[in-house]
Formats: structure tokens, sequence, C-alpha cells
């Protein structure tokens, strides 16, 4: 026997509620980890939401901060809802990166960046040499423009990781990468090594150089590393003012 809706009791009412959220989580979710909405990116607006899932605002607030807490969502004032990490995973990587030192950060990097290195030089396909060596150029086009580069220089980094073709190691990289932003920022801004645009990097995985593409990803990471005992200094320099234009990272 079913009572109509508005005769049930408060408990059965909130349960139903409670399945819509979790029905409107699932939607906005999707939207996300499929890319559909891109890291970065805006939402649509509350009332959009709500014409589209066919639900109430209240409904769509309740799934929107749900979002909000696992880390894939961020409201910012005046502005609206951003995507701010493509999964749970890659949300709570990014805030215990934010949170770890460094040179950890670093560390991690090298482990992972040097065996993908080395297996890209093993396995990158003709598309992927295309690719390597039009992010390279486009990397070297982005110097003086600071947020260009970094976001060059990440999509360098990933390539090459996907030139792996190991699904493991991807998306590990990729839960990651989010995370790795900022650690890259600081590293072309503050503590680059020298002007290290990867040439030899790019060039070693392309030749299909597995040993001399493995020594290229670590050196410039070790040399990163052993600048970042003393980067607890100078990392603030990021939030504003005019730090060294470096290219390397
Ligand atoms: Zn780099």
């Amino acid at each position: 026997m079913s009572a109509p809706v508005n005769e049930a009791p408060s408990s059965l009412r909130s349960a139903r509620r409670a399945g819509l959220i979790d029905q409107v989580i699932e939607q906005l979710r999707v939207q996300i980890t499929s890319g559909a909405w891109a890291v970065g990116e805006r939402i649509p607006t509350e009332t959009e939401l709500s014409q589209l899932t066919a639900t109430s605002r209240n409904t769509v607030r309740e799934a929107v901060q749900s979002l909000v807490h696992a880390g894939l969502l961020e409201r910012r004032q005046g502005s609206g809802t951003y995507v701010l990490a493509a999964s749970e995973l890659a949300g709570a990587v990014s805030r215990r990166v934010a949170n770890a030192r460094r040179r950890d950060v670093l560390e991690v990097r090298r482990t992972l960046e040097v065996g993908a290195a080395r297996l890209a030089a093993c396995r990158r396909t003709p598309a992927d040499i295309v690719l390597l060596r039009e992010l390279h150029s486009d990397r070297l086009a982005a110097r003086g423009d600071l947020d260009e580069l970094v976001a060059q220089d990440v999509r360098l980094h990933r390539a090459i990781v996907q030139a792996s073709h190991n699904p493991v190691l991807i998306e590990l990289y990729e839960n990651l990468v989010e995370a790795l932003q900022e650690n890259v920022r600081v590293n072309v801004t503050v503590i680059a090594p020298e002007d290290d645009d990867h040439a030899t990097l790019v060039e070693a995985v392309i030749a299909g150089d597995a040993e001399a593409a493995a020594a290229e990803a670590a050196g410039f990471l070790d040399a990163l590393i052993a600048g970042s005992d003393k980067e607890d200094l100078v990392v603030d320099l990021t939030a504003d003012g005019a730090p060294p234009q470096r290219i390397g990272g």
C-alpha cells in the first residue's frame, strides 16, 4: 500500500528527497568525470541545473554542496561554481599534495616520470611523436607568459606519460596532474635549475632511446630536488611579487 506523497510520514519524504539528491549528484558527477565539464570550467547556474535535472533548486543546491565537500566542485564568491577535480581521487590527491612538502612531491614526480619516459621511448607511436613535437614547440612559444608556460609544461609531461601506453601509470599521473600545476609553477618561477626546455627529453623519447629518456627525466627533476632544500624560503614568492622568469620545470 502506498500513501499519496503529501500524506507520507516525514521520514519517508526525506528518504525520497535524499534519493533524488543522490540521483542529481550522480548526474553531475558524470558530467565531471566524463570531462563534459572540464577542470577549471564554470558549471551551469542552479537555475539552469534545476531545469536540466527537472528538480528543485534546493535539491540542486544540496547535490552541488555534496560535490563541493567531495572536492570535485568549488564555489567562488560572486562568480559561480567551478570544477576543481575530475574525480574524488584527484581531489583527495590535490589536497594532499597541496599540503605536502615540495621535495616529497618532486620525488613522486621523479618516480613516475622517469619510468614513464623510459616506457614512452619504447612504445611511442607515430601519433605520439607528432603530438610531442607539437606540444614541445607550443611550450617554447609560451615562454614569457607564466600561466601559459605552466599549462604547456604540464601538457607536455602528460603527453610523455600517455606515450607510455600503461593505463595504470596514466591514471595515477592524471590524478596527480592538477596538483602538479602548482609544483610546476614554483619550479618555473623560482628554482628552475637552468633554462631546460625539455628538448633533449623529448628528442630521446622520439628517438626511442629509453636510457637517455630516463636520464633526461631524472636529470631535471634531480636538479629541482637538489634545489628544493632552500625553496621553503622562496615558495611564497609565487603568491605575487615578481619572481625571475625561468623555463625549467
Ligand atoms: Zn617541465
